[in-house]
């Protein structure tokens, strides 16, 4: 079990209980590194609880979450930031009044000092990094705009942009199409799959469109287990899949 491996990210037994209830239970999972993993699940299976026990918002009751073969489960969440674990809740978090060059900016990591923070100058590294993220997620034509004009779909792939400046090697996004235009949820899921060419992302997500065009592999969860896991035809064809679907 504490052997060493080639996963990103190995959870092992992971549980998580609520006054006794377990959201989490025994839950295994594997992601390797370049995969883009959808997890689906009904309503209240565990998949957003998952998602804040990887990134240390909740402390998991036990088990293991190793990455890149290092016990994350006893540091705080500021601490799995800096390892390379990026999050995206589901309401965007950006500045309003700030410019989309600006919300990047500020989301350049250079360490948690208050006063480096007042006194960090915007060097060429932090130009090129915000023009390279900007590119990425489609708002290189925007980058003066306050952030609070932008659509909804925009401002969402600005706030996937501001994980990007840090660099993360596993990006987790919960439900990010959510309220998009069918042409925002295309270009979401180009993004996405261009994200995962050299990073892990776990996307959470209900849209099976959607999940089919971008999944490598897809997760089933089910009251905190994992149900099915594999391709989308091999788990939309599976017998307690469609049971618990249907079961809704
Ligand atoms: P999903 O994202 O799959 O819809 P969640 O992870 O949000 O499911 O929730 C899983 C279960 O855990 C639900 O029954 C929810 O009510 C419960 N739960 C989640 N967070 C807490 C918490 N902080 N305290 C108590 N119960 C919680
Ligand atoms: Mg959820």
């Amino acid at each position: 079990m504490s052997s060493s491996t080639d996963f990103v990210l190995a959870v092992e037994d992971l549980t998580v209980s609520f006054d006794g209830f377990k959201a989490i239970d025994s839950l295994n999972l594997y992601v390797d590194k370049n995969e883009l993993r959808v997890i689906i699940g009904p309503n209240g299976a565990g998949k957003t609880t998952l998602l804040d026990l990887i990134c240390g918002k909740t402390r998991a009751s036990e088990g293991s979450i190793k990455f890149k073969n290092e016990e994350m489960t006893v540091l705080p969440e500021f601490a799995r930031v800096r390892r390379g674990i990026g999050r995206k809740f589901q309401t965007p978090s950006i500045y309003e009044n700030l410019s989309v060059f600006q919300n990047l900016e500020v989301s350049f990591p250079r360490g948690r000092s208050v006063v480096g923070a007042m006194f960090f100058k915007c060097t060429d590294d932090v130009k090129e990094r915000v023009d390279g993220v900007a590119r990425e997620i489609g708002l290189i034509e925007m980058l003066g705009m306050e952030a609070g004009l932008l659509s909804h779909g925009q401002k969402q792939w600005l706030e996937i942009g501001m994980l990007l400046m840090q660099e993360p090697e596993l990006l987790m996004l919960d439900e990010p199409i959510a309220g998009m235009s069918v042409r925002e949820r295309e270009l979401t899921a180009e993004l996405l799959k261009r994200i995962s060419n050299n990073r892990s992302v776990i996307v959470i997500e209900h849209d099976m469109e959607f999940v089919k065009k971008i999944a490598h592999k897809v997760t089933v969860m089910h009251q905190g287990k994992i149900l099915a896991e594999g391709s989308m035809d091999k788990v939309q064809n599976d017998p307690a899949v469609i049971e618990v679907y249907l079961g809704h």
